[in-house]
């Protein structure tokens, strides 16, 4: 098993927008999908920015989505070369053999890319879903989410329940995707309502956990901070999201050696190479 590190473009934001306390000095940080390359298929973690990225932001509705994209994140992306349905042929993969993509959560910026791999299976937080469809007009954009990204568009859909006797040591409700314990998927609500992390084992015992948009950068886990008001505020994070800092915190503090990436942390590149390079 080979795990990649891949970024759809990068943002760049004064560092106390995503962390309470923080200073205003500016980091750049990635917008993370992870590919794990398994025997015979791959499997994704969120799908980060797509192609169609232009297109899905000119309805006027989206302008407040297009403001945070270009003028809070200063988004840098290139559809035609950083989309990862592009990224993959330059790795030597077809985006064919892409089998299952697990969506952290349904934000424009971890969904954008699920049509750009329309022949694959989505593995997506029942409770998210119903959340994000039943959501209308502006209520859409206000929770950062694209309909015609994951909606209508004839994509593969599985629906997901945490599993609550699943229960082990410091995961409460998750869900084993292969049924071999390499896969868990770990319900972290709050960023939003079904937002799920991913508990990942290696055949040579490295774990990580990928945990989207729970915390934005390191010191939001290390101090327990939850994001500043106007952040939550902006994509209507929920009142779980410090008990769900506080389950990753737990977790960090029981296991040491667990690696912990959420998908905006600055120190990618750095603390891990992207692609080409891969880890097993
Ligand atoms: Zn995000």
């Amino acid at each position: 098993m080979k795990v990649y590190f891949l970024t759809t473009g990068f943002g760049s934001v004064p560092k106390g927008l995503f962390v309470r306390g923080a200073g205003w000095g500016k980091v750049r940080f990635p917008i993370l999908s992870v590919l794990i390359e398994r025997d015979h298929d791959l499997v994704l973690y969120d799908t980060g920015i797509g192609s169609r990225i232009k297109e899905e932001m000119h309805p006027p509705i989206c302008r407040g989505n297009q403001f945070f994209y270009s003028k809070i994140m200063r988004t840098v992306f290139d559809p035609r070369h950083d989309a990862l349905v592009h990224q993959l042929p330059r790795l030597g993969f077809h985006p064919s053999d892409v089998t299952t993509i697990i969506i952290s959560h349904l934000h424009w910026d971890h969904a954008g890319g699920m049509r750009d791999f329309s022949h694959a299976r989505f593995i997506v937080s029942r409770k998210e879903w119903e959340f994000a469809v039943q959501l209308k007009g502006m209520a859409l954009f206000k929770n950062a989410f694209i309909k015609e990204q994951f909606l209508e568009a004839g994509l593969d859909i599985q629906l997901i329940d945490m599993d609550s006797s699943s229960s082990r040591k410091n995961v409460p409700a998750s869900r084993d995707l292969l049924g071999d314990g390499s896969m868990l998927l770990m319900e972290l609500p709050g960023h939003s309502p079904g937002l799920m992390g991913l508990l990942l084992t290696m055949p040579s015992g490295r774990r990580f956990l990928f945990s989207a948009d729970t915390f934005y950068f390191p010191e939001g886990l290390e101090r327990k901070t939850p994001k500043p008001a106007l952040m939550r505020a902006m994509v209507h994070e929920g009142p779980e999201a410090e008990a769900s800092i506080e389950k990753v915190y737990t977790l960090m503090k029981s296991e040491p050696n667990l690696e912990i990436v959420g998908s905006h942390d600055y120190r990618i590149p750095g603390r891990y190479e992207l692609a080409p390079t891969f880890y097993t």
